[in-house]
Order: C-alpha cells, then sequence, then structure tokens
C-alpha cells in the first residue's frame, strides 16, 4: 500500500498526536483523531478497505491512516502490571551486570546450521562438562575462557521471526551460516533482512571451508552486493572461516561472538523477580505442561509464582541444560521448568509475582482481556486484507497438532509460504497436543486435512475420523510435510474440469413475483435441467447471461431435476431480465479423466 505524498501535518494543526491502544475499533480510532466514524470510513474506502465502526483494525493499519489524516502516531504507554508484556522494564543502573549474549543460527537450508549448532554443543561436553546429557530443551549455554555463550537451539529464521513478532526479544546476535560451495541463497538474504529488521548484529560462519570447491571470496562479494560488507573489506561485519562438519574455525567464531558481545554491553539485573521467555512448550505425559524459558532479568527460582501469556503457576522443578536439576537460574541462561497450569506458546513472557494471589488475579485478568479481545471481533491485517480480494483462490485446508511449540513455528513458516499458482495452504489450528476427537470435529467442519507431527491418535479418535472420512497425517520430519503438501495442492490442480451442456429449456412464460423477482415458466426440450446446474441465457443465438440456477419447480414443488418433455419453473441468481423466447442451457462441471 502507498503512502500519499503528502506533507506530514500539513492538513493538521501542530502537535495533533494520536493515541494507540492495542485492540482499537473504528469508532474508538475516529474519537481519538476527534472524527466522526463516517470519515474514517471513507479514508479506509479510499484504501481499498470496507470497515464497519466495529472493527477492530491491526496497528500498522492505524498508523497508516492516522499517518494520512496528518497526525503523528503514538502507542498508549502502559503502566499496568496486568500487561506487563507490553511495559518498558525499569532496572536501577547499579543493579546491572554483564550478562551473557543470546545467539541465534540462521542460513540457507543445508548451509550447515544444525551441524554448527551440534559442533559447538559436542565441544562443550567434550570441555569436559559434568553431566553431559546431550538434552533437547531448545536452547545451550557454552562456558569458554571465564564467559558465557547462549545458544538458541533452533536453526532458521522461522521461530525467531515469529518470537519478535509476539514481542520476545531473545536474540542479541545472529550468526549467519553460509555454505562456501553454494554462497548466497534466498534464506540467506531472508536471514540478512530479518537480522536487519530487529537490530540485531550479523556475524558470517563461511561454512563448509573444507570442501574442494568452497569460494569464501564469492561468498564475500554476494553478500556486499547486499550491503553485507565484511571488516576485511572496510565494513563492519565480521567473516569467520569455519568447517562445521570438521570443528575448523569454531572457537575463532566464538571469540567473535564474544567480542561483538562486549561492544553491545549487554546488561541484566539479577536482583529482581525474574522475567523471561518462552522458547519451547510442551505437555509432557509425566510432568505437565513443560517450558523451556530464557531469563531476560532477575532470578527465576523453584517456588516462585509467576504469570505466563494468560495461564499462572509455580515453579516445582529447574533443570538447566544439561538436564540437572537447578535451584535457579540467572539472566540469559535458559531453563526446562515445571509447574504451568498450562501448555504456553513460544514467544509468551514470564513474570515472577510475589504470591500467588497476584500471580493469580493478573492471570485472570489477562484471560478475561483475551476474551474480550476475540469477542470485539476479528483482527484485519493488511495481509489479511490481500487475502481476501484474492478469496476466490482455493485453499487447502490445514490443522496441526505437534509435539513441541518450536516446531509448529516452523511448521507453519513454511506451509504458509507455499503458493502454488494461487493454491495455497490455509492453517485452521496449529497446536501442542495429542490429536483428540475435537481436532476431528473441527476438521469436519472446516473440511480439513490433519496433520500430527511427532504424535498419534488414539484408536477412538482414528475411529472417529474413519467415521468421519477425515484424513489424518502422520510425520517426524518437517520437510516432508511441505513436501507432501506441495503434492497434494498440485494434485488439487491437476484434475481438469470441463464443462457439460445437460440439457435446454424453452421460456414460455414470465411470472414477476415481487419479494422473488422472476420466474420463467419453461418447457424442457432437450436432455435434463437439474437444480445445482450452471446456466446461460441465450436469446437469439446470443449468450446473454451466464449464472447459476436459483429455483427449479414442478408446480408449487421444488425438484432436483426435470427431463425434456416436462414443464418448469425456472429462477436465475441475480437475474432478472428474462424473456419469453429465450432458451436457457443447463451445463455442469465434470472431471475430465
Ligand atoms: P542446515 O539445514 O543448515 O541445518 O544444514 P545441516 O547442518 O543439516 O547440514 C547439511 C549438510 O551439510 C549435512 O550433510 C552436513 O553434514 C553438511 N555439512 C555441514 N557443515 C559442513 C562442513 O563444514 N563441511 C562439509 N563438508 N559438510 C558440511
Amino acid at each position: 500500500m502507498q503512502k500519499k505524498n503528502v506533507k506530514r501535518g500539513a492538513k493538521a494543526p501542530e502537535n495533533k498526536k494520536f493515541i494507540y491502544k492495542e485492540g482499537m475499533n473504528v469508532a474508538e480510532i475516529a474519537e481519538g483523531l476527534g472524527l466522526s466514524a463516517a470519515v474514517v470510513i471513507k479514508k479506509l474506502i479510499s484504501l481499498g478497505i470496507m470497515a464497519n465502526v466495529n472493527q477492530v483494525l491491526e496497528q500498522d493499519m492505524v498508523e497508516l491512516i492516522v499517518d494520512d489524516l496528518g497526525y503523528t502516531f503514538e502507542i498508549e504507554k502502559v503502566t499496568d502490571i496486568t500487561r506487563y508484556d507490553e511495559i518498558d522494564i525499569v532496572n536501577d543502573p547499579k543493579d546491572l551486570v554483564k550478562r551473557p549474549p543470546i545467539v541465534t543460527v540462521m542460513g540457507h537450508v543445508d548451509h550447515g546450521k544444525t551441524t554448527l549448532l551440534d559442533t559447538i554443543r559436542k565441544a562443550r561436553v567434550a570441555q569436559g562438562e559434568a553431566g553431559g546429557i546431550t538434552q533437547h530443551i531448545g536452547a545451550y549455554q557454552v562456558k569458554r575462557k571465564g564467559s558465557v555463550i547462549t545458544f538458541i537451539d533452533t536453526p532458521g529464521h522461522a521461530a525467531f521471526t515469529e518470537m519478535r513478532a509476539r514481542g520476545a526479544k531473545v536474540t542479541d546476535i545472529v550468526i549467519l551460516v553460509v555454505a562456501a560451495d553454494d554462497g548466497v541463497m534466498p534464506q540467506t538474504i531472508e536471514a540478512v533482512d530479518h537480522a536487519k529488521a530487529a537490530k540485531v548484529p550479523l556475524i558470517v560462519a563461511v561454512n563448509k571451508i573444507d570442501k574442494p570447491t568452497a569460494n569464501p571470496e564469492r561468498v564475500m562479494t554476494q553478500l556486499s552486493e547486499r550491503g553485507v560488507i565484511a571488516e576485511a573489506w572496510g565494513g563492519d561485519i565480521p567473516f569467520v572461516e569455519v568447517s562445521a562438519l570438521k570443528g575448523e574455525g569454531i572457537d575463532e567464531l566464538l571469540d567473535v561472538v564474544e567480542l561483538v558481545s562486549e561492544m553491545e554491553e549487554l546488561k541484566a539485573n539479577p536482583k529482581r523477580l525474574a522475567i523471561g521467555s518462552v522458547i519451547e512448550a510442551r505437555l509432557d505425559r509425566g510432568r505437565g505442561p513443560v517450558a523451556t524459558i530464557i531469563v531476560e532479568h532477575g532470578t527465576l527460582r523453584v517456588g516462585d509464582n509467576f504469570v505466563i501469556g494468560s495461564t499462572y503457576g509455580r515453579v516445582r522443578t529447574i533443570h538447566d541444560d544439561l538436564g540437572r536439576l537447578a535451584k535457579q537460574a540467572t539472566p540469559a541462561q535458559p531453563v526446562e521448568i515445571t509447574g504451568l497450569n498450562d501448555v504456553p506458546q513460544a514467544g509468551d513472557m514470564l513474570m515472577v509475582f510475589a504470591d500467588e494471589r497476584t500471580a493469580r488475579d493478573i492471570a485472570e485478568e489477562r484471560t478475561h482481556r483475551d476474551r474480550e479481545g476475540q469477542l470485539k471481533g476479528q483482527k484485519r491485517t493488511l495481509d489479511s486484507l490481500f487475502g481476501d480480494m484474492e478469496s476466490a483462490e482455493k485453499e487447502l485446508n490445514l490443522i496441526i497438532k505437534v509435539d513441541v511449540h518450536g516446531t509448529t513455528e516452523a511448521l507453519n513458516g513454511l506451509l504458509e509460504k507455499i503458493d502454488i499458482e494461487g493454491f495455497h495452504v490455509n492453517i485452521v489450528r496449529s497446536t501442542v497436543g495429542a490429536i483428540t476427537e475435537n481436532d476431528i470435529l473441527l476438521a469436519e467442519a472446516s473440511d480439513a486435512i490433519v496433520i500430527g507431527f511427532n504424535v498419534r491418535p488414539s484408536a477412538a479418535v482414528r475411529n472417529l475420523a474413519d467415521e468421519k472420512g477425515i484424513e489424518i497425517r502422520l510425520y517426524s520430519v518437517i520437510y516432508k510435510v511441505q513436501e507432501d503438501i506441495i503434492a497434494a495442492l498440485q494434485g488439487m490442480l491437476e484434475p481438469e474440469f470441463e464443462e457439460t451442456v445437460i440439457g435446454q429449456a424453452e421460456v414460455r412464460d414470465i411470472f414477476k413475483i415481487s419479494r422473488i423477482g422472476t420466474i420463467a415458466g419453461c418447457f424442457v426440450t432437450d436432455g435434463v435441467i437439474e437444480r445445482d446446474s450452471l446456466v446461460r441465457v441465450i436469446r437469439e443465438s446470443i449468450v446473454v447471461y451466464e449464472g447459476k440456477l436459483a429455483s427449479l419447480k414442478r408446480f408449487k414443488d421444488d425438484a432436483r431435476s426435470v427431463r425434456a418433455g416436462y414443464e418448469c419453473g425456472i429462477s436465475i441468481v441475480n437475474y432478472n431480465d428474462i424473456k419469453v423466447g429465450d432458451i436457457i442451457e443447463a451445463s455442469k462441471m465434470k472431471e475430465v479423466e
């Protein structure tokens, strides 16, 4: 959408401010602007958006309108503690101490992200860390030369973007992995864009340097074309040549991470009640809801009362990234906690409160607000609007159930991107947990396929699915899901339909009925006319209208079909201009073998 080339503030007097609150509807926006709702609605229409007064608009859209009307846009400063995830946490500078950097690894598929994360993780164990159980909790820490680095153990930018979208800022540094034999690829560029958008410093790991076909110079050239200029070339981005597979250059890479982190002066206040973000969450059969948290500020302790999203709990156990029981977690430390009442979502913020009562009240208030938000009406985003315009497109509806939250994000990201000649995926529901009867019922209602990722349906659920004719597909590899969905969409494209004429009728009489419109009294001269036919109105050999049958009657009764030699009454959807002598030709779309 283009911003108009109007000078800001040209129309409105100086200092016209608009204060935005989340979930504002059109009426509230108009009030905030001191304008009538009609003016705002008109503005929306001029932007191609049909909205009523109760419509809730997404922030970016409000910003657009407000800006266009010459106001300055400001987000309401939140002081309400129940909205703790929107408040700027203020710490006394003297309480702030150095904390470890949190690093996310991004890059194109197969360029070696997973191998790099594995190599770094294993090196830690080899260096004599106790425990040594490489339990995956979604993040891990490496201790070296007295300092610590935290790595988010879910490579790729899907999780990164999703988390950021939910307000979690859990990455301080991005390591961009580029395979030296392959060079810059689409996801490399996407990763650069994401890191830039998040204003997170970038370190380039030029990987697979052991390969004879490796060409690190080319990587530098290609990235410089994207504004990512190596320090060696006078830019400010560190490039490190590594072989994730052979473990070469890893030490240098970690040195650079430490250096960048020094420059960022990352600090946290370990003294306050803990605040953190959910990296992953899942339902554990024995332990109930389990979440991996990275502490941002404060110290998280066993027994702490907390709120996550709109649920509360009390920390029952803390395990560190090596699977060892711990009593507490300090800033930038990833830990797995139990004691939650529900499975939160990746990106949800955790905040500890002094007592259980407060935590519960705040969680209740947040639940209440969530519910109100939902009642207020569906949010319209710019994306969904563009979607609306093309809603004639075909969609493959999916219900996705997975074992771990991080996977939801990765899967959704991959699947939502698929677009095959306008055919795409619509994710109806995507949650963590087993496939339930409820999922099957939703699939039935929404004409969806159920995808299970590392989860299995019970026999009862399977039976219900069979009974309802719902397809359940089970997977354990993300890319396999993508592959199959693409194949399925291509399959949806394949059957070609051809229009086949099934009958003709001649119009012999016209009845105008005020509430219903024109009914044509017809005589079927050929074939058959069916209730769900497509019809053409032919006048003197010219097609004057094409559309659908609205009703088909034999005398006063609705008929499913009327054969040649019989009379019938026909009305056509949105067409009243039928004349005596017209021929109504009926046809159906039939699949071509
Ligand atoms: P990801 O998709 O980015 O996570 O990539 P992977 O870590 O799964 O690596 C893809 C393939 O590249 C695997 O077969 C790895 O063994 C291989 N690979 C990764 N790093 C290196 C490397 O430094 N040298 C070589 N020769 N192969 C590598």
